[in-house]
């Protein structure tokens, strides 16, 4: 009787584990900052892309600190995110290069008026911009009179969703204001604006709850104050495992009212501060008394601080891996 050879077995388990390993690997979701300086939270940076395993990669409030339609980091955008239609965050300028302006920087050599930053970037990318309220007719009149497909930009209403790749995208109330700048609209309507001091109407400001492939749910808060639709929606309804909330204050929930509704509304697994308006980390590390060290101190989650270019990759629990 021939004997046995174990060799074929233990080839086998370690295909099978090979094979494991790589699909959970390929399971988790990216996040990658893109501020405006490397391995740093800087002042306005805003900037996020989300890639789901599928390889679906969106762009959330591209603001200034993206350098424009050819910055290197970008790569392939499949769609753009806007929360609101103020110039951090639809990028009314923006750094010529990664480390062109300091860390507190509120001055970006780049002017991007009247197009604005999301525009030329989806246009070059032939990318998606998916909003919701008044914006995306906006962003497609925009779209269109630069040569591009008005199509491209997408309505997303709260309540309802839409489907790119493997992510469902829903948009979610935000508690701020969403006026568009006579800068962005141009020519004599702009100017009259500008003028009287007005913005034009462009419905309420948003946040977006996205659904990856991997079951993760992010809620992205959008500039905002506490909502009741924090707990109602984004926790009770959709669940939100890992939240990015804004701790900048005047603007938004400050760290404190952020902290309350991490820890009492949505108590998700995790946490990535955002739009903190003063520079944060100095040579990666918190910068002590900063509002991220105060919100630190009072999430009773996991917190994560979105350093430039360093990404972060979460499970479908919103757990770092
Ligand atoms: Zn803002």
């Amino acid at each position: 009787m021939k004997d046995h050879n174990p060799l074929p077995g233990l080839f086998a388990i370690l295909l099978a584990s090979l094979m494991f390993l790589s699909a959970a690997a390929t399971a988790d979701v990216k996040i990658t900052p893109l501020g405006s300086q490397e391995g740093e939270f800087c002042q306005l940076d805003r900037a996020l892309i989300l890639e789901d395993p599928d390889g679906t990669r969106i762009l959330y409030d591209p603001g200034r600190t993206v350098a424009g339609a050819d910055d290197p980091r970008l790569g392939k955008i499949d769609a753009i995110l806007v929360s609101h239609m103020h110039g951090d965050h639809v990028g009314d300028k923006h750094i010529g290069a990664v480390g062109d302006a300091d860390c507190k920087s509120t001055s970006f050599p780049v002017k991007s008026l009247p197009n604005t930053n999301t525009v030329n970037i989806a246009l070059s990318k032939n990318a998606k911009i998916i909003a919701g309220s008044e914006m995306p007719k906006f962003f497609g009149g925009k779209l269109k009179a630069l040569g591009g497909d008005p199509k491209n930009s997408q309505l997303v209403r709260f309540g309802a969703s839409r489907k790119l790749g493997g992510v469902t995208i829903t948009t979610v109330p935000a508690a701020h204001s969403n006026g568009i700048s006579g800068h962005m609209i141009g020519g004599e309507l702009g100017d009259m604006l500008n003028a009287a001091g007005l913005t034009a109407y462009a419905g309420p400001p948003t946040g977006y709850v996205l659904k990856f492939s991997n079951g993760l749910v992010v809620y992205l808060s959008g500039d905002t104050g506490i909502t009741a639709e924090q707990k109602s929606v984004v926790a009770d309804h959709y669940k939100a495992k890992l939240v990015v909330i804004n701790i900048g204050d005047t603007f938004t929930t400050g760290p404190a009212e952020a902290a309350w509704v991490v820890n009492e509304l949505i108590r998700p697994n995790a946490v990535i501060v955002s739009h903190a308006n003063q520079p944060s980390t100095s040579g990666g590390k918190v910068i002590a008394g900063t509002r991220v060290d105060e919100f630190s101190k009072l999430s009773e989650v996991p917190v994560h601080v979105p350093l430039s270019g360093r990404t972060m990759v979460f499970d479908g629990e919103g757990k770092l891996q």
